[in-house]
Formats: C-alpha cells, sequence, structure tokens
C-alpha cells in the first residue's frame, strides 16, 4: 500500500477538536474527548476498563463484534476479500480482522476506510442501544491505537489531527476518514447487524459465513495477495 497514494474527497468539517491529552508510546495520542482522569495511569485492558464504565459483559462482547464487523463489511461491499472474523469469548476480547486485496479500484483507500470503520462501527453501535456517552466515546478511541497506527503506516500522505483555520480548512484529516466510513456504514447498517448475532454465536465466521450473513459476495483475492 505505501507506493499508493490515497486520498479521500475533502469534507469541510467545522468545529472539529482534537484533544491531546493522552499519550501513547511517548507520542501524543489525538482524540476527540476528554479523556476521564480517573482512568489516567491504569493498566487495564479495554474489557476491563469498559466494564468498569458500566458496561456488562455481553454489551463489550456485542460492542466488540460490531467493531470487527464494521472493518468486514466495509472492506467486503467495496469489493476486497475478507479472510474471516474472529471475536474472543472470554479474553481481552481484542478481535480480528484482516482484508486481502482484489485489484478493485481505489484499493488504498478502500483498505484505509475499512481500517478506521472499526472504531466508527463501535461508537456508531453505542449510540443505537443507547449506550453511547463521552467517556465510553473516548475508550473507542483509546483502544483503537492498533487500528490508527495501521492507517497511519500506510496512508501516503499520512492523514493530519487538527483543523486547518481558515476558509480554506479543507484537507485529509483523521476525521475526514472517520466521516467517510460513518457514511458507508450507514448504508450497510443493517446488514452488519443482522451478521451480529451470528458472530456472537459463533465467535468466529469464515470468510464464506461471513459473506453470506451480511449478503455481500466473497470477492476472489487477487493471486498476488492470498
Ligand atoms: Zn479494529
Amino acid at each position: 500500500m505505501t507506493s499508493e497514494t490515497a486520498t479521500v474527497a475533502s469534507i469541510r468539517i467545522q468545529d472539529v477538536v482534537w484533544r491531546a491529552d493522552l499519550t501513547v508510546n511517548g507520542q501524543p495520542y489525538p482524540m476527540h474527548y476528554k479523556f476521564p482522569d480517573r482512568y489516567r495511569g491504569r493498566r487495564l485492558g479495554a474489557r476491563a476498563l469498559f466494564t468498569a464504565d458500566g458496561l456488562t459483559e455481553r454489551q463489550y462482547t456485542e460492542m466488540v463484534a460490531a467493531h470487527e464487523l464494521g472493518h468486514a463489511v466495509l472492506w467486503l461491499a467495496a469489493g476486497l476479500h475478507v479472510t474471516g472474523i474472529a471475536i474472543s469469548g472470554t479474553g481481552r476480547g481484542a478481535g480480528h480482522t484482516r482484508a486481502r486485496r482484489t485489484g478493485i479500484a481505489d484499493e488504498a483507500l478502500w483498505l484505509l476506510l475499512g481500517a478506521v470503520a472499526g472504531e466508527v462501527a463501535q461508537g456508531r453501535w453505542l449510540r443505537e442501544v443507547g449506550l453511547w456517552t463521552e467517556d465510553r466515546a473516548v475508550l473507542v478511541e483509546a483502544t483503537a491505537v492498533s487500528d490508527r497506527q495501521a492507517v497511519l503506516r500506510t496512508a501516503v500522505p499520512a492523514p493530519r489531527f487538527g483543523t486547518v483555520a481558515g476558509a480554506g480548512g479543507l484537507g485529509q484529516d483523521y476525521v475526514h476518514l472517520q466521516s467517510r466510513a460513518d457514511q458507508e456504514l450507514e448504508r450497510l447498517w443493517l446488514q452488519l447487524t443482522r451478521a451480529l448475532p451470528h458472530l456472537i454465536q459463533q465467535q468466529v465466521l469464515t470468510s464464506r459465513e461471513l459473506a453470506d450473513h451480511l449478503g455481500l459476495p466473497l470477492n476472489a483475492p487477487s493471486d498476488a495477495d492470498r
């Protein structure tokens, strides 16, 4: 992906504030919401943080499933192949989803948008079920470190965090990727919610099962990316 340039249509985003009150690996970690002081310095996994904040184990598992399906549904709908999907039942709750190239147009961009779609779907799920709070939204951001690092590593040019002042305030901010991913998820949300109980029940779905539950084609991977 590094040899390609991925661009997203510029969207004017007003009043976007990226806060930098959290540091990850010595670098400021930008977030939309204030990181709660009570979580500072706590070396807890995502599951412990979310359940300490009032989510039940079941709700946490469903939220993780929505995150992983967010990656999967966007990649599949774009025409990429998804190797399968897994959520763990009792561990730290980290899920797993991977895309394979198929040679579609704008492939680099769709790979990025699918990577961003995990945290976006997670936030959307919290809103849809009436569990969204600012403190949970910031946990969604704080636990999206590996997805964001993958995006920042592969996007050329890397998206920025921070609005550009003035009338010409357009450009590829990370929030543009989030906004575009959210638009895509809007039209795919019903498919995602229909697949969600199957993922909860089975914990692991093969690429075929995933495509069937989402009602999307399997999309064979290109020979170069099997
Ligand atoms: Zn993810």
